[in-house]
């Protein structure tokens, strides 16, 4: 069996690394070091002519986070991986690479929040103007399209409205237009989700979520093709300069291997819950992809492994028990980020989403009564017990005494 031909749960574990190369050690070597020393004048200046392969410099390449690279580009089915120091280290770095000025975006209808930040800055600064798209259809997308689009940008699973957009009809309109498709797989990770696989061209990751999976760094990760990925490499990451630390690309390598199975008990965890959720009274919506009434279940079905670990929901209140919500859990932490062993809950309009206006945060569906949770690995009968108390504590006039006993 080649190396091409192994599954994902062995990739997760083995890619990019061989024990033999580094002395028997098992866990990849942390290549804490700014510089490499070259042997002669005349080897540094073939380094620098690019004559002759091997490290010079770590903004420029580090035998650690080159393993990384090589790990997560196998595990998309890419040609070549880059980390970055942060998930909108590598946004920035693809979209600058990827666009100049007067040039168009077209996005999905609901964004990050900084990334919604770094599409207004280059609207101001450079006249990159963008426009928002449900993406609910083949004619949609097509008359969304300017002459100057340059790229078009999707995250699925929306965050934090856990809508989802069919990658595969995207690319089938792209394709026509010649326009690179870019995806934000933060929500998914390559374990559930692989839209190199579907035919988009560019792929990237807040790898500081379910990645690394333990909260524990901030970290970014994209995916593409070799020419495209040579071009950043040599461009928005050499000169602006957004690249990991040694450290946290060696804590990522040891994340990635139990990804399949964190992702596992995450989904598990999460598709429990939202239907504890959909049953308590005082709950008027729930927004989770592995719902099988989801209203994209059947796009879910066809691009997706499972659900995810990301529930949101919308209360009956506003956001003074939103608030309240919050206030009354007892091991749930209240935080932004996701997919970490903790689970955690935060309010959308006024933490991750407060930045954008709120005509457009109501437009992407933000309400003030919507919350969203990332479940973690705790039991989920404790995650529920935890979550249905402080509900029935906030909406006492709801309060359910029957169903959400276990
Ligand atoms: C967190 C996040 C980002 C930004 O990543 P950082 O690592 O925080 O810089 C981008 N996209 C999505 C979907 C995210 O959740």
């Amino acid at each position: 069996m080649t190396r091409n031909e192994e599954r994902f749960e062995t990739k997760v574990i083995h890619e990019g690394y061989d024990s033999k190369d580094h002395l028997g050690s098992l866990a990849t070597p942390l290549f804490q070091t700014s510089t490499f020393t070259f042997d002669s004048a005349e080897q540094g200046e073939r380094r620098f002519a690019g004559e002759e392969e091997g490290y010079v410099y770590s903004r420029l390449g580090n035998p650690t986070v080159r393993v990384l690279e090589e790990r997560i580009a196998a595990l998309e089915g890419g040609e070549m991986g880059l980390a970055f120091g942060s998930g909108m280290a590598a946004v920035s770095a693809v979209l600058t690479a990827l666009t100049k000025a007067n040039d168009h975006i077209l996005c999905s209808q609901g964004l990050y929040g900084c990334t919604f930040g770094l599409l207004t800055m280059m609207k101001e600064k450079y006249g990159i103007t963008h426009d928002f798209s449900l993406m609910a259809s083949e004619e949609e997308v097509h008359s969304r399209i300017q002459p100057n689009t340059a790229v078009i940008y999707i995250e699925t699973p929306i965050n934090p409205t856990m809508k989802l957009i069919d990658l595969d009809m995207v690319v089938r309109v792209a394709k026509t237009y010649n326009i690179p498709v870019v995806v934000d797989n933060t929500f998914s990770s390559p374990y559930l989700q692989r839209p190199i696989e579907l035919g988009c061209d560019i792929v990237l990751h807040s790898a500081t979520k379910y990645i690394g999976g333990h909260g524990d760094l901030v970290a970014g990760l994209v995916v593409g093709k070799q020419a495209f990925m040579k071009e950043v490499a040599m461009t928005t990451q050499k000169d602006i300069g957004g690249i990991i630390a040694p450290f946290d690309a060696w804590l990522l390598l040891r994340g990635l291997k139990t990804l399949p199975v964190r992702m596992d008990r995450h989904c598990d965890n999460a598709e429990k819950i939202a239907q504890a959720l959909a049953e308590h009274p005082s709950i008027k919506a729930v927004y989770y992809p592995g719902d099988p009434d989801h209203p994209d279940a059947k796009v879910r079905a066809k691009q997706m492994k499972a659900g995810g670990g990301v529930i949101a929901f919308d209360i009956h209140g506003s956001k003074k028990e939103a608030q309240k919500l919050l206030n009354s859990l007892e091991f749930i932490k209240i935080a932004v980020s996701l997919g970490d062993t903790e689970s955690l809950i935060q309010h959308p309009a006024t933490m991750t989403h407060a930045v954008v206006p709120e005509h457009a945060r109501r437009q992407m569906g933000i309400n003030d009564e919507l919350i969203r949770l990332s479940v973690g690995l705790e039991a989920w009968e404790d995650i529920w017990s935890d979550l249905s108390q402080a509900l029935d504590h906030v909406l006492p006039q709801y309060a359910d005494h029957t169903s959400h006993s276990i």
